[in-house]
This record gives C-alpha cells, sequence and structure tokens, in this order.
C-alpha cells in the first residue's frame, strides 16, 4: 500500500537565521528512513509521466522503487544509468519544472520528490559504494573538449567510455564549470563536484587547467597540428551584461559573475586564511530576478551585510528563479523590490557607490516573451543608500572563441550555431553544446547537449577514419 500522504517528507534544514552566516548546505538531506517513507509515496505509473520531464530519462519509478526497498546502491546504480552526475542534479535541478512537474502524485498534493530521492541515493553511494575503475579498450583517437563544465565534463566521459583519449581544456584553474565558480556552496558543495572529476579522472580524462582557448591554442591548431580528430565546444555563457546606466564604473559595482567566482572558485569566504578577501557594504543591491541572483543576495548576506535588495523590475510572478531559492532568499532576510528598476548609481568623492536612484514600474501587456512587459511610472523615482551593487541581469557566451575560429557560425548575440540533432557547428568535427549554444539555461540541459554531443563525435569519427 503507497504512502498517500498529500506533503512530502519535509527536508531537514539549517534554521534561517544560523545559515544566512555560514556557508555550509542548507538542505541537510534525508535520512535512509525518510528517503524510504518518501519513496513508498511513488504509485508506479504505468506510462511513467515523470520521466518525460527529464531531459536525461533517468528511470525514475525504477530507482524510487529500489529506494523503497532499501537497495540504495542499486538506486544510485539505476540514476548512473543516465545521469552522469545524479548527486549535483539531486540537488540544483529545477524539478518543479521538469520530472516532479508531471508527477501524478502533484494534482492533488505534493508530487513526490524526486530530486531528494535523487540526492539521497548519491549520498549514499559517496559514503557508502566505491566507483570501479572500468575496462575500457582504447581505440587510439583524440578528442578536445574545450570548459570542463557539465556540458564539456558529460561529453567527455561519454567519450571515455567509448575509448577514446579525451583532454578537458579549462580557462580557470579549476574544472567544474559553474557548478563550481557560479553555485555557491551553500547550495553545492564543491567537495561533491570534485569527486564527478575525480571519477572522470579515474576513467582517463585528462584535465589541462588554466588553457584558455583562443589564446593558449586555437581550434585549428588543435585539429591540425596538436592531433585531434574532434573538438567539443562546452565553454558556456561566462560573459557578464550590464545596464548601461550612469555609475556603474564605480567602485562596489560588480558583475555576480566576478562576485560569486571571488567568493567561490577563490574562497574569499575564508578569508583571511583564503588570500582574496571580497567587500560588502551594509546595504547591497542585487539588480535581478533570476537564480544568479539569488546566490548573488544570500551569499552578501552570509558575508555580513545588513541589509540586501533584490530590485527586480517586474513581479515576483515573473522572476525566472526557482520558487525553492526564492523562498530560502525571504527566510534568510533578503528584502524584495518589485516593480523597480535602477536608473542611476550615485557615488562619493572617492568613487565608491553611496546610494542607487530606482523608478516604480508598471506592468503592461504581454511581450514576446510572454511575460508582461515592465514600463516607469513617471515622477516615481526615490533612491536608497547602498554600498555595494551587484548585477545580475544575465550572461551570454564569451566572444574569444568566435573571434579566433573563422568560419564558426553563431546568433547575433554569440550562441553557436548548431545542428539540434547532433550538435555538430558550422565546421567540420567540431561539435558545440550546454550554455554556449542556447545561453544561459540549466546544468541539465547542458549536460544532456553533451551526451548528444559525444554520440554524434564518436560517429563522425567513425565515418573520417
Ligand atoms: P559552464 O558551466 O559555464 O562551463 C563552461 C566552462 O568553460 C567554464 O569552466 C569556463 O571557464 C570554460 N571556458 C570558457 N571559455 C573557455 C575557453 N576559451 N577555453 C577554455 N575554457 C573555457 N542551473 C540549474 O540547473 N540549476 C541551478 O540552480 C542553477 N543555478 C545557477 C547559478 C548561477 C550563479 C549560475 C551562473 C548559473 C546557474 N545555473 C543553474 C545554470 C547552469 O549552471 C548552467 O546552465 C550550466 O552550468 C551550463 O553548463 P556549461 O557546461 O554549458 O557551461
Ligand atoms: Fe512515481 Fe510520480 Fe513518476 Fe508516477 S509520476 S511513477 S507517482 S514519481
Amino acid at each position: 500500500m503507497p504512502n498517500m500522504s498529500l506533503k512530502k517528507v519535509a527536508m531537514p534544514e539549517q534554521d534561517p537565521n544560523v545559515r544566512n552566516k555560514n556557508f555550509e548546505e542548507v538542505a541537510l538531506g534525508y535520512t535512509k528512513e525518510m528517503a524510504m517513507e518518501e519513496a513508498e509515496r511513488c504509485l508506479h505509473c504505468k506510462n511513467k509521466p515523470c520521466m518525460q520531464g527529464c531531459p536525461v530519462n533517468v528511470k525514475i519509478p525504477e530507482f524510487i522503487e529500489l529506494v523503497a526497498k532499501g537497495d540504495l546502491l542499486g538506486a544510485y546504480a539505476k540514476i548512473k544509468e543516465t545521469n552522469a552526475l545524479p548527486a549535483v542534479c539531486g540537488r540544483v535541478c529545477p524539478q518543479e519544472n521538469q520530472c516532479e512537474k508531471y508527477c501524478v502524485r502533484g494534482k492533488k498534493g505534493e508530487s513526490v520528490g524526486i530530486g531528494r530521492l535523487e540526492r539521497f541515493a548519491a549520498d549514499y553511494f559517496m559514503e557508502n559504494g566505491h566507483e570501479e575503475k572500468p575496462e575500457i579498450q582504447k581505440n587510439g583517437k583524440k578528442v578536445a573538449v574545450i570548459g570542463g563544465g557539465p556540458a564539456g565534463l558529460t561529453c567527455a566521459g561519454d567519450l571515455a567510455k567509448m575509448g577514446y583519449d579525451v583532454t578537458i581544456f579549462e580557462a580557470f584553474h579549476k574544472a567544474g564549470g559553474v557548478l563550481g565558480y557560479g553555485i555557491p556552496e551553500f547550495r553545492l558543495p564543491k567537495s561533491i563536484v570534485q569527486k564527478e572529476i575525480d571519477n572522470l579522472k579515474n576513467m582517463g580524462v585528462k584535465v589541462e587547467t588554466s588553457m584558455v582557448i583562443g589564446k593558449t591554442f586555437t581550434i585549428d591548431e588543435l585539429m591540425k597540428e596538436e592531433g585531434y580528430s574532434a573538438v567539443f565546444i562546452g565553454s558556456g555563457a561566462g560573459l557578464p551584461s550590464f545596464m548601461h546606466i550612469p555609475g556603474e564604473n564605480l567602485n562596489g559595482v560588480y558583475s555576480a559573475n566576478e562576485f560569486l567566482t571571488r567568493i567561490n572558485l577563490m574562497k574569499a569566504y575564508q578569508f583571511p586564511s583564503a588570500d582574496t578577501p571580497v567587500y560588502v557594504g551594509k546595504n547591497v543591491a542585487v539588480i535581478g530576478g533570476g537564480n544568479v541572483a539569488m546566490d548573488a543576495a544570500r551569499s552578501a548576506k552570509r558575508l555580513g551585510a545588513e541589509n540586501v535588495y533584490i530590485i527586480y523590475r517586474r513581479s515576483e510572478e515573473e522572476m525566472p528563479a526557482r520558487l525553492e531559492e526564492v523562498h530560502h532568499a525571504k527566510e534568510e532576510g533578503i528584502i524584495f523590490k518589485m516593480l523597480c528598476n535602477p536608473t542611476k548609481i550615485i557615488g562619493d568623492e572617492n568613487f565608491w557607490v553611496k546610494e542607487i536612484e530606482c523608478i516604480e514600474m508598471e506592468l503592461g501587456e504581454p511581450d514576446a516573451s510572454g511575460r508582461r512587459r515592465p514600463s516607469p511610472k513617471a515622477g516615481s523615482e526615490f533612491t536608497l543608500d547602498m554600498e555595494t551593487v551587484i548585477v545580475a541581469i544575465g550572461q551570454s557566451p564569451n566572444p574569444l572563441i568566435k573571434q579566433t575560429t573563422p568560419h564558426l557560425e553563431t546568433q547575433k548575440w554569440g550562441g553557436i550555431i548548431t545542428d539540434e540533432q547532433t550538435g555538430a557547428t558550422s565546421i567540420p568535427g567540431v561539435f558545440a553544446g550546454g550554455d554556449a549554444v542556447t545561453g544561459a539555461a540549466t546544468v541539465i540541459l547542458a549536460m544532456g547537449a553533451g551526451k548528444t554531443a559525444a554520440k554524434n563525435i564518436d560517429e563522425y569519427i567513425k565515418n573520417h577514419q
């Protein structure tokens, strides 16, 4: 008899007033008993609607059944059949818009906590299992992967399993992409990302860090001089957008990318034991309404800011951030200023941020994105005292690869143009996927693109021997 409770088994969490002062993980994870109780809520629907919502087709009811039976290593192995990074996905996938959105239990009550169960199985494996070193027959062919984010890591892992000699070229001093430099420790502990990278190395994948493709080597050089039969571009969308308002170049204004990279990758939150501090004032404004804005605001609060504002030009309903992130941010004391847009950042005599001027907005008819278009209310300008401003209004692909790769076709905004089915670009033997193609999206979509490209790189190389 299934567990017919309308609510998910609650996730244990750190108290909001404690966690907003530390960088430890907010959600503490299920115990075995909690996981088995939650797994009992699954009805094992014959047509598996939840699977339709999973971009990498995890066999959801099958792994949940194994959790319910207490076969936790079996559950992990089942997820791993199609998902290379379960401990990451269980934590950061927007399940509410994917698998859980289609779960029949969600029609009356809460859907099964699929993400929570995925995370539990992955964490159980990390504590109690070990990754077997697979027997791989090498085929003597080399593939270069540009970028060590989820797209590149997945593509590299799949190709290594097929016998390719794979090298990841990563611009930063550590692989992981946004998983390492963007998503904060309190949502995704970096030790988990490192374990996934170590697993790849264990399979023979080489990781060359501090290698900026377009500077150290061009793609042409990789293929013509370095002996790579194919290249996968998974270089993400790391170029921040700005508002282009007066005062944006004052001291105390950051892009969310810089702010988060300094905290996560450079470990600024461990200052003074780590050597890069990051300055936040008493009052911090974060501009934007997505996950990146939530991460920046919650990080600023943890670094000691008293008042942290999310300033967003539409209403809360239109905010693209995950509901869970918004909920956590509110619990931690972040102040939400909706229907409000910055017009000017005002500095003091030393060119440090002193105030931010904003204008109230109202929503009109829906625009091309289907969201109601915000427009300023004349005469409603107001100012707030502010010492730090963090701009989190979007990112696009860095133009370096395009600039150094003649014939690589891209969209006007910089996204690489690929064949949707294969990931092939306009250059034979060069494939691409993840945020470099779609613009800022999600971890699981980047992983799906890496997987598709790996399969098609294999076919391409076999057809061009
Ligand atoms: P990336 O993760 O960006 O990795 C690209 C890598 O390529 C980087 O390491 C970069 O240094 C490297 N690189 C770039 N140029 C070069 C070059 N020329 N040579 C060598 N290396 C290069 N998604 C979710 O699903 N859930 C979330 O909760 C979530 N939160 C997010 C929070 C933040 C702060 C951010 C920024 C994004 C978030 N996302 C989230 C989005 C998600 O992280 C991305 O969609 C995903 O990481 C894209 O993967 P990728 O591999 O395409 O690119
Ligand atoms: Fe279980 Fe929900 Fe999937 Fe049905 S839709 S199999 S209840 S997880």
